[in-house]
C-alpha cells in the first residue's frame, strides 16, 4: 500500500544527546541504543488506523509523537526503519460501513486517503512500509497453522448456530522466556479482564481454554468478507496476529520500539508480542512506547458522542497545519489531555511569535536554542519543554545585531523543521 510523500529533512550541525524514552514494559526510561550500537539503525512499528474516523486528534497526537521519536533518532545520526499498518478489515469498520450503507472497501480507501493527506500536511515522515491488514492475510495463515500444529492455538466450537472453526491463541501454553501474559502491560489479571471486555475481547466465549485467550482466525460467517485460510478454512484474522506478522516480516527480531496509543497496551500489544514469541521464541520489541489519550473539552472524544475533532476539518477551515502540530507538541506525549479552542488559539499565536522573531536571530543565539531543544527532547521527548525554550527565546530582546541574522534565522528555522517537524517558513 502507498504511504504519503516524504518531506525533505534538513541536516543540523552539532551533536544530539542520547535519547532516553519511557518503556511501558519496564516502566522506566530506557536508552534505545546500546552503547556499542549508537549508530545502528533504529526500527519502529506503530499501529496504524482502522480507517473509519480518520484523522481525529488522538490519531494525530500519536503519529506526531512517533514522528518526533524518529526525528530525534535521525538527529543523532541513526537511520530509522519504520513500518505502519492500516487495519483495513475489522469489526468496527464493517459495522460503520453497514450502519452508513457504504461499501466497506470504499470506506476504508476514502478514510486512508484522508489520513495520508493529513499526515503529509502535519509534516509526518511516512513509514517505508505501509501495509494493509488485508495484504498480511496470506503471510499469516501459515503462521497460525504453525501455532495450531504446536498446540499453542486451538479450535473453538461454534455457538448459537455459528460455524465451528474459530481459532484461539493458548496464552498459557505459549508462555516462554521471551513472553508471558503481562510481559508488555504489567497488568494484573483483573485489569486485563476489564480491558479485554472493553476492547473487543470475548472473555465469556464458551470453549476457550482461558478467558483471556485472543482470537487468531475467525471462520467465515454468512455475509462477511472472507479470505482463503488453507487448513484454517475461509475466514479472516484476529487483529493482534496481523501486526505481529507484519512487524516480523519487515523488521528485526526484536525491533527497537513498538508504538501506539495507551489503549493498545492490552490486549493488542500484549498479544502481538505473545504471538511473535510463540512462533520464534524472541521478544517482539526491545521497548514499548505509548501515547496518552486526547479528549475534547473534558470529555472522551468519540464518534458516538459526536465530538471528534478532525485534522481535515480544521485544515478546510483554514487552520495552518503547523499550528495544529504546535498544539500537539505542547502536551507531553504520555499525558492524557483535552483539545480546546483556547489551545488552538494559543498554538496559532505561538507560531506567529516564533516566526516574527526568526529574522533577528544571531548565529550564536540559534546555536544555543538548538542545543537547549535537543537536551529537552533527549529526556523522554519533552516537546512541551522544547516549545517553552522557543517561547523564552521569542520573548527575549534580540542580541546586538552582528550581521549573522540571516544565517541564524535560517539555521534555527531548519532546526525547528528537522527536530520538531515545525515548518515555519
Ligand atoms: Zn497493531
Amino acid at each position: 500500500m502507498l504511504a504519503w510523500p516524504a518531506p525533505t529533512i534538513p541536516h543540523i550541525p552539532g551533536n544530539a544527546p542520547i535519547l532516553e524514552i519511557h518503556d511501558t514494559a519496564t516502566d522506566r526510561l530506557v536508552n534505545t541504543a546500546a552503547a556499542d550500537q549508537a549508530n545502528a539503525p533504529a526500527s519502529m512499528y506503530v499501529c496504524g488506523i482502522t480507517p473509519y474516523d480518520a484523522t481525529h486528534m488522538g490519531h494525530a497526537a500519536t503519529y506526531v509523537a512517533f514522528d518526533l521519536l524518529q526525528r530525534t533518532w535521525r538527529d543523532a545520526g541513526r537511520a530509522v526503519n519504520y513500518v505502519q499498518n492500516v487495519t483495513d478489515i475489522d469489526d468496527p469498520l464493517l459495522e460503520r460501513a453497514a450502519a452508513t450503507g457504504v461499501d466497506w472497501v470504499a470506506l476504508a480507501e476514502e478514510q486512508t486517503d484522508l489520513f495520508r493527506a493529513d499526515m503529509e500536511a502535519l509534516n509526518v515522515i511516512p513509514p517505508q512500509e505501509y501495509i494493509g491488514a488485508v495484504e498480511s492475510i496470506s503471510w499469516l495463515v501459515p503462521l497460525v497453522e504453525k501455532l495450531v500444529a504446536k498446540d499453542l492455538a486451538y479450535l473453538v466450537p461454534g455457538e448459537n448456530g455459528e460455524p465451528d472453526g474459530d481459532i484461539y491463541f493458548d496464552s498459557v501454553a505459549a508462555s516462554n522466556e521471551a513472553w508471558k501474559l503481562g510481559t508488555v502491560s504489567g497488568y494484573d489479571r483483573e485489569t486485563m479482564l476489564g480491558f479485554f471486555s472493553e476492547r473487543g475481547g470475548d472473555p465469556q466465549r464458551p470453549g476457550k481454554r482461558d478467558a483471556l485467550d485472543p482470537l487468531l482466525w475467525r471462520v467465515a460467517r454468512i455475509g462477511e468478507p472472507r479470505w482463503h485460510g488453507a487448513s484454517l478454512g475461509e475466514g479472516r484474522p484476529g487483529w493482534h496476529i496481523e501486526c505481529s506478522v507484519i512487524a516480523r516480516r519487515f523488521l528485526p527480531a526484536p525491533f527497537t520500539v513498538q508504538g501506539g496509543g495507551s489503549d493498545l497496551i492490552f490486549p493488542h500489544h500484549e498479544f502481538s508480542a505473545g504471538h511473535a514469541a510463540a512462533l520464534d521464541g524472541k521478544a517482539l520489541a526491545e521497548s514499548y512506547v505509548h501515547t496518552g489519550m486526547v479528549g475534547l473539552d473534558g470529555e472522551k472524544m468519540s464518534k458516538s458522542l459526536g465530538n471528534l475533532v478532525l485534522v481535515s476539518k480544521l485544515r478546510a477551515a483554514g487552520v495552518e497545519p503547523v499550528a495544529i502540530r504546535t498544539v500537539l507538541l505542547g502536551q507531553h506525549y504520555r499525558s492524557d489531555w483535552f483539545w480546546t479552542d483556547e489551545l488552538l488559539a494559543e498554538g496559532q499565536n505561538r507560531v506567529q511569535r516564533w516566526r516574527k522573531r526568526l529574522p533577528t536571530t544571531s548565529l550564536a543565539e540559534a546555536t544555543a536554542v538548538i542545543s537547549r531543544i535537543r537536551a529537552k527532547l533527549a529526556t523522554d521527548l519533552n516537546a512541551p519543554a522544547a516549545l517553552a525554550v522557543l517561547d523564552a527565546y521569542a520573548a527575549q530582546e534580540p542580541d546586538t545585531l552582528d550581521g549573522s541574522e540571516s544565517e541564524g534565522g535560517i539555521l534555527l528555522s531548519e532546526a525547528l523543521d528537522a527536530l520538531l517537524g515545525l515548518k515555519l517558513g
